[in-house]
């Protein structure tokens, strides 16, 4: 029987769910079933990149689902061709697999470096050395290679083959690398972990020690990529390519898609019937994706991001200093960004939403704002003034200056 009770419910309760029912959005504008409106600076968890309800992504996949909808990769498919081509011109990368979402290209990442190392004579090459905090997905690898208490407890013996080390710390890098390492994985910005950003010099100093040692350097570019930072990905902020990537989120705008990026020599292992997937790839996917970037890699795209990011920069900067007892700090990089608070975050995330502005939560006590990247100043201006009514309700010193304005 259908009942809005979690213990009655059929689902899973895996989700701790807010209690709002969405019916439509319109760029980054939620409306519920009720008829409140929301302004989405969650995007989905920085899926939503072109916000809701995009005309050339509406008519895309409306196009696309009266042709054909799924085909399998037994066939070509020329959409998946072209896809590629577009994402290796714009990237580092060679070679290109279609997943359906993160952690699936996160687990094509993990196979290729490890292949990389067997089809080379060294098949005891397959431990990868991850950072704590990080967060790679909740397939049983990906949690592993995560390496998150929580995520792992009660799932049976944690998957070989993945040693966490300390975020930052160059040292103990070195010192964990040996005759079985096989590759670094590591988020250019942790995004779950509370937008914690790697600075550029930590990147670098990874990519000698994989080009010293003969390792892969793999980043995790699910939440970071396809415009988010500013640029198409994390990696050009700091100039360290990697040799393999694993994209997601942001790149299908909210249809399941997800992409493993490879240069021709990472890939090399990836022969015939090493990997594949029933959905993966398919029509539809590839004509959203197709779509996606049809905008992403649109000249002067990326620079109004990077405006909109400068201003959304500013006010969080002026919020920070009106409200000190509220936010600790300010982090991020483009349109991936945290605020750090000195309340519990969910209590922020809260009252924000009571003002009609949707945000995310992240570890380490942080609000994530990670708005559609179509945003407009206008819309920047508008969130960033119900931010601060929601900032005045819980600061001491903003409830008191609310109070003496009511007086
Ligand atoms: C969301 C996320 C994943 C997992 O993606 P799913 O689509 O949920 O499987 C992996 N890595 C990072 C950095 C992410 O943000």
């Amino acid at each position: 029987m259908a009942s809005a009770d979690q213990t009655l419910s059929p689902l899973y309760a895996t989700y701790a769910r807010a209690d709002l029912r969405f019916e439509r959005g319109e760029g980054v504008w939620l409306e519920t079933q009720d008829g409140r409106r929301f302004l989405d600076f969650g995007g989905g968890v920085a899926v939503n990149s072109l916000g809701h309800a995009h005309p050339h992504l509406v008519e895309a996949l409306k196009s696309q689902a009266e042709k054909l909808w799924h085909v399998s990769n037994l066939y070509e498919i020329p959409g998946q061709a072209r896809l590629a081509q577009r994402l290796v011109e714009a990237s580092f990368a060679d070679r290109a697999f279609f997943t359906n979402s993160g952690a699936e290209a996160l687990e094509c990442a993990i196979k290729t470096a490890r292949r990389w190392h067997y089809v080379n004579g060294r098949p005891e090459r397959f431990t990868i050395l991850t950072f704590e905090g990080a967060f790679h997905g909740r397939t049983l690898a990906t949690i592993a290679a995560g390496g998150q208490k929580k995520y792992l407890e009660g799932f049976g013996p944690k998957v070989e083959g993945f040693e966490q080390l300390p975020f930052g710390d160059i040292e103990a890098v070195k010192a964990a690398i040996g005759p079985q390492t096989a590759a670094i994985l590591i988020e250019p910005i942790q995004g779950e972990g509370g937008i914690r950003v790697v600075p550029a010099e930590f990147l670098r100093a990874l990519r000698a020690l994989c080009d010293e040692h003969g390792l892969l350097l793999v980043f995790d570019e699910v939440q970071t990529g396809v415009g988010r930072t500013g640029r198409f990905y994390a990696y050009e902020n700091s100039g360290v390519e990697p040799d393999i990537l694993a994209s997601a989120k942001g790149i299908g705008g909210g249809f399941p898609l997800g992409v493993c990026l490879a240069t021709e020599d990472a890939a090399r292992g990836m022969t015939g019937g090493t990997h594949g997937s029933t959905y993966g790839g398919n029509p539809l996917a590839m004509a959203v994706g197709n779509a996606v970037l049809d905008v992403v890699l649109e000249e002067g795209f990326l620079t109004h991001v990077r405006d909109m990011a400068l201003l959304f920069r500013q006010s969080l900067e002026g919020l920070k200093d009106r409200y000190p007892d509220v936010i600790e700090e300010i982090r991020g990089e483009g349109l991936l960004l945290g605020i750090k608070a000195r309340v519990p975050n969910a209590d922020l995330l809260m009252s924000m939403r009571d003002k009609g502005l949707l945000g995310v939560p992240a570890g380490d006590n942080v609000v994530r704002l990670l708005p559609p990247l179509i945003v407009s100043a206008q819309e920047v201006r508008e969130g960033m003034a119900r931010l601060e009514s929601a900032l005045a309700a819980l600061s001491v010193s903003g409830a008191a200056i609310a109070r003496d304005d009511a007086a």
